[in-house]
């Protein structure tokens, strides 16, 4: 029998500030190697680190978005080891007092994912293997990085993508690109013990590394193989995972406290509001009795396709203000509240709106109203498009993409938008193929 999948996460993102972590470096700059650098992040001995503000803003705004329960202070500890790119020979991190403790995601249908703590670090430096020798780049170290622990409670792929889908969404909106730099190690135990894959990289790797691990755990189980408590690697070329020299756990590392850093009052750091864009196209697609994932698909990662729709959604009907911020996008043009209108008029009126028709609403033109669209005119034009072509009916198999070539000429020929067009094919191929069995 089958048993449940659980899969845990450990989310790294970087954490957009100005400067590093703990120095007064550009922490984000397209400068030549080691141009970006100073004392405290080459790890200096007698160079003393200094807490950014700005990085405990961004770590509190996204703990308060996930629910999690604020620390009134934060300390620091040294994970001690050796190794190249890290020449103090210890990574300043959080373990006993992270920045929040517990929270959740919430899915749809009720699903939560929990959060278990959210905590701050600083970047090592960049290890550049070459042939026969390697280069460090210490850019990279000390950038501030977020770290997001949640517990197993994701139940199998679709739960991933989706808990993935909503953590980016809502880190978005607090200004945090979650693509720019995405590391995590991906939890997977189904069939018994716990596998943990490592340093997995962006989201589509993260998907193919569960994908992988849950088929291999359950093709070992089937065949009678226990599966033990190991860590892996994640093969990007092979889309596979393998096993992974053990690495000391953390009870292994020389954890020790960082004094220099001493506690950290972080309550009076101030939050930035979270923005739940999932929520408010399912309240939006019921207020107004349209398609939640239409609406999902323009506002969850687009800020300003949200400040249109909750502006215009009540004024027009929502799928006409979802057609002109799709409209936009396609010629990607931006154009203010009142040229944003005068689109929302055009399309209304079932109007063919070209990247011809937005360019003259931005110069302030006004625009051909032409003729109202006539139905009869559109359905007859439809239905003498399909006895016309009896190939096209023949290839669509419930398919109506097949239609799209001919959705555009009508489109064209009628100056109509090919959304209308299609909506009319939908209600009269029906009927056309109906009355073709009689
Ligand atoms: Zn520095």
């Amino acid at each position: 029998m089958m048993q449940a999948i659980k899969i845990g996460l450990e989310i790294h993102v970087a954490i957009p500030t100005k400067t590093k972590l703990f120095c007064a470096c550009a922490a984000y700059n397209e400068q030549e190697p080691n141009m970006s650098v100073c004392p405290i992040c080459m790890g200096f001995p007698g160079s003393k680190p200094m807490l950014n503000a700005k990085a405990l803003e961004i770590a509190k705004s996204v703990a308060n978005a996930l629910h999690s329960d604020m620390a009134k202070t934060v300390s620091f500890e040294r994970k001690v080891y050796f190794y190249p790119d890290l020449p103090k020979s210890f990574q300043i991190t959080q373990l006993s007092n992270p920045v929040s403790k517990g929270g959740f995601i919430e899915l749809q249908g009720q699903n939560k994912v929990r959060i278990r703590r959210i905590q701050i670090e600083e970047d090592p430096a960049k290890i550049l293997r070459e042939e026969d020798y390697s280069l460090i780049d210490f850019n990279r170290s000390g950038r501030p990085l977020l770290e997001i622990v949640t517990e197993p409670d994701i139940s199998g792929i679709e739960d991933l993508k989706e808990f993935m889908g909503e953590m980016k969404s809502i880190l978005y909106y607090l200004g945090i690109d979650i693509n720019a730099e995405l590391k995590a190690d991906v939890n997977i135990s189904g069939q018994g013990e716990r596998v943990e894959v490592k340093n997995v990289t962006g989201m589509k790797n993260m998907i193919n590394a569960a994908l992988f691990e849950i088929k291999r755990q359950e093709a070992a189980r089937n065949s009678g193989t226990a599966i033990s408590k190991e860590t892996r690697s994640y093969d990007e070329a092979k889309m596979a995972t393998m096993p992974m020299r053990e690495k000391e756990s953390d009870e292994e590392y020389g954890i020790i406290y960082e004094p220099d850093l001493g506690e950290y009052s972080i309550e009076s750091i101030p939050v930035l509001e979270p923005v739940y864009a999932s929520r408010i196209a399912k309240e939006l697609a019921a207020k107004h009795s349209a398609s939640e994932k239409l609406i999902m698909e323009q506002i969850m990662f687009d800020k300003n396709a949200l400040q249109l729709i909750n502006k215009f959604a009540g004024m027009y009907k929502i799928n006409t203000v979802v057609s002109a911020i799709e409209a936009l996008k396609k010629y990607n043009k931006v154009l203010d509240n009142a040229k944003f209108e005068s689109l929302l008029m055009a399309i209304s009126k079932n109007m063919f709106v070209s990247g011809k028709t937005i360019e003259a609403i931005e110069q302030g033109k006004a625009i051909e109203a032409g003729p109202e669209i006539d139905e009869s005119l559109i359905d007859s034009a439809i239905n003498s498009m399909l006895s016309e072509n009896k190939g096209l009916l023949r290839d669509y198999g419930g398919n109506p993409k097949v239609f799209n070539f001919v959705i555009g000429q009508i489109a064209k020929k009628y100056n109509a938008s090919p959304r209308y067009i299609s909506t009319r094919l939908n209600i009269l191929l029906p009927k056309f193929v109906a009355g073709k069995e009689d």
